[in-house]
């Protein structure tokens, strides 16, 4: 019996200390991952760089998905923190050229109050047409910052999810007729003459959709605008409204510049214009289709662009169909009130 009692608490003792290493070895190898993650989340804090990742090879495991989680949330915070910077950039830049615009006209009409025909070799007729020319550039130049700022703002709201968008059935065939009205009106706006361009209505379906009319008149003008933008004298600009499998599309085909392919995903993007130069000249400043598809993503649809060099661009709003819901409210006879659409 005490050779047992010997056997079995040396027995015990060995088997709790081989457990204790064992143990041990285990826990700290499973735990190093915790670790590596501890480490980089100390470097991210302390050199700011949001480009370090962690380096876990092993994605079955607990920890493993941990750090896989972990890594796409820098993945994400990283794409926020550039394109928050070059929105800033932008937003600075875009801003500065109007502003130095204002900023020469105004030194210009200061040393004309002070001395209207300067010295002498200006006529009175022309120092008084220069004036109002640089009025006019004045007021094109706040006009234009004004609009970018009311623009960035909605885009804010978008972001924040603060976009008031008030939820109601609305006809997109009246839309569209109206769109397709204003539309006329801006070619003469636009190319001089109101024939430069020939406005066109396609398919006219009749559709329904849930959404707030202004915002979506809002999206259709800014496809049309750069229809008429972009699209040289002569030119044509269709606009139709199709109803295709559960969805409503309207679409504003032109017979423009177009737009290659690498750049077609990136007209969405702010300030992103494929020719700087060109669409400054129109009043624009690339904000319109970022704009548009905003609007179209709170309607739970989207706005699409398929187009060819030199031959034109068709963009496409996508909303889906709305099915009109009919009360369940039993007609009653003796009040005679019937129960009509919701
Ligand atoms: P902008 O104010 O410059 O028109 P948008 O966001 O509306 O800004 O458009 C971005 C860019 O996409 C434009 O600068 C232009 O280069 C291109 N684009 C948009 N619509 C058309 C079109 N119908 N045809 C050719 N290019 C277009």
């Amino acid at each position: 019996l005490t050779q047992v009692n010997r056997y079995l608490i040396l027995g015990t003792t060995i088997s709790i200390v081989l457990a204790a290493i064992i143990g041990a070895f285990l826990a700290r190898r499973a735990l190093a991952p915790i670790d590596t993650i501890t480490e980089t989340a100390d470097a991210i804090t302390r050199t700011h760089d949001l480009g370090n990742r962690i380096d876990i090879r092993d994605n079955a495991s607990e920890v493993g998905r941990l750090a896989a989680t972990f890594n796409e949330m820098l993945d994400r915070i990283q794409h926020l923190f550039q394109t928050q910077e070059r929105l800033i950039g932008d937003v600075s830049h875009e801003l500065r050229t109007p502003l130095t615009t204002i900023q020469g006209n105004i030194e210009l009409l200061r040393r004309m109050t002070a001395s209207p025909t300067g010295n002498g070799n200006l006529r009175l007729e022309d120092a008084s047409e220069l004036f109002r020319e640089s009025l006019t550039e004045v007021q094109a130049e706040s006009e234009r910052m004004n609009k970018m700022i009311s623009d960035l703002l909605l885009l804010a709201q978008a972001d924040s999810g603060a976009l008031q968008i008030q939820m109601a059935p609305v006809e997109m065939d009246t839309v569209l007729l109206a769109v397709y009205r204003q539309t006329r009106r801006l070619v003469e706006h636009y190319k001089g003459k109101p024939d430069a361009l020939d406005i066109r209505l396609g398919s006219e379906d009749q559709a329904l959709v849930r959404g707030d009319r202004d915002r979506l008149r809002q999206v259709l003008m800014n496809l049309t605008e750069n229809a008429v933008k972009y699209t040289p004298e002569g030119g044509a600009v269709t606009i139709s409204l199709e109803n295709r499998e559960g969805w409503v599309c309207v679409s504003v085909a032109d017979t423009g510049i177009g737009i290659s392919e690498e750049q077609q995903a990136a007209i969405f993007e702010r300030f992103y214009r494929t020719d700087k130069a060109r669409s400054r000249e129109m009043g624009g400043s690339g904000l319109g289709l970022s704009i548009a598809q905003r609007i179209a993503q709170a309607h739970d649809g989207k706005v699409t662009v398929t187009s060819q060099l030199g031959v034109g661009s068709t963009f496409t709003l996508w909303l889906p169909e709305y099915e009109e819901v009919l009360s369940e409210t039993p007609i009653n006879l003796k009040n005679t009130v019937i129960a009509g659409p919701q």
